[in-house]
């Protein structure tokens, strides 16, 4: 059974345009080389700090813009190299929902407008009470009354602009649905209302998820696997349980040190990372968490470790294979 997407080396590197007589002298590297896998009816979640790349990632499978180098493929086919008119069908079966419904809804256009316009410019209707049908059906889908439908996005709640965008987006009838951090604007009732929703879409339409986030405790209770980026790379993937008890990589453990637990008795202890995420103008010799990592150690400065599978499924780019609980430069 192929999986749904796979993401083979991917890397994105912007030019800078610099004073050098006008060419460019240097390039963010805001993904260099990211390999992953998602499975149809599968959540994964990207996670890491602003500017770890994972937008980058996210807008690269929606093929945004043209890739440095890599691979694309949806359901077996190559996407990153498809001619314009190809990628229209392509298109469809990749959506998105963007972080801040407002500015991604066009506020003249009625509900009921927002969500013709998918249905139409694919096809996907085949007379004008099936479109209508449709839209009305994606009210319920999305748990939205339909006598809102004549409603503008401005008289709608953040949360219920958020379901609109959902709502479209199911409209183009995707097999996989790109969200970057669709929740993190949102209250936090209404985040859990809206992940709540997600998960339910998936199980009844098979969808597969990418769930780009900033915040691994919004994915604790949703996702299947968790993908930890930083600075340009993956540095952990593992299935969601692995990654909350028994995390592999210095900067996930810090990361998951940083999320507040329910149960009192249980205690994470603390990691403080020291700065700020480097460049990625300029990343760090060999290990690229080096500068910030609690646990360094000579080899890190130069070698970069690669991405190993441990446990079942766990990955980690790390030369430590066990991590201390306490590391040696806390002591
Ligand atoms: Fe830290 Fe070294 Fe592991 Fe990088 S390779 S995460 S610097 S211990
Ligand atoms: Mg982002």
């Amino acid at each position: 059974n192929a999986p749904l997407l796979q993401v083979n080396d991917l890397k994105k590197h912007f030019p800078i345009r610099g004073n050098f007589f006008g060419r460019s002298t240097s390039r963010v590297y805001a993904v260099d080389g990211v390999s992953f896998e998602i499975a149809r009816s599968e959540t994964l979640s990207l996670v890491g700090e602003s500017g770890c790349g994972k937008s980058t990632v996210g807008r690269a499978i929606l093929r945004l813009f043209d890739i440095t180098a890599g691979q694309v493929v949806l359901d077996g086919q190559r996407i990153d190299d498809l001619s314009p008119d190809r990628l229209r069908r392509i298109r469809r079966r990749v959506q998105v929902v963007f972080q801040d419904p407002f500015s991604s809804l066009n506020p003249r256009l009625r509900v009921r407008d927002i969500l013709a316009e998918p249905i139409r410019n694919f096809g996907l209707a085949k007379s004008a009470t099936e479109l209508e049908s449709k839209v009305a059906n994606l009210m319920d889908t999305v748990r939205l009354p339909r006598d809102a439908l004549g409603r503008r996005p401005h008289e709608f709640s953040g949360g219920q602009r958020q379901r609109i965008c959902i709502a479209r987006a199911l409209a183009a009838e995707p097999d996989l649905i790109v969200c970057d951090e669709a929740v993190s604007a949102l209250d936090v009732s209404v985040k859990a209302q809206i992940i709540n929703l997600l998960q339910d879409l998936q199980r009844e339409f098979g969808l597969a998820l990418l769930f780009i986030s900033h915040d691994l405790a919004i994915v604790e209770h949703m996702t299947h696997r968790v993908a930890v980026m930083y600075l340009g790379k993956i540095v952990e993937m593992a299935p969601r349980y692995q990654i909350f008890a028994s995390p592999r990589h210095p900067y996930t453990k810090a990361l998951l040190s940083a999320v507040p637990v329910p149960d009192p008795t249980v205690r994470r202890t603390p990691i403080i990372l020291k700065g700020d995420v480097p460049s990625p103008i300029n990343p760090p010799s060999g290990c690229r968490f080096h500068t910030r990592c609690p646990y360094v150690f000579d080899r890190c400065r130069t070698e970069e470790p690669e991405l190993r599978q441990s446990a079942e499924g766990q990955w980690a780019a790390c030369h430590l294979d066990v991590l201390p609980d306490t590391p040696a430069s806390a002591t």
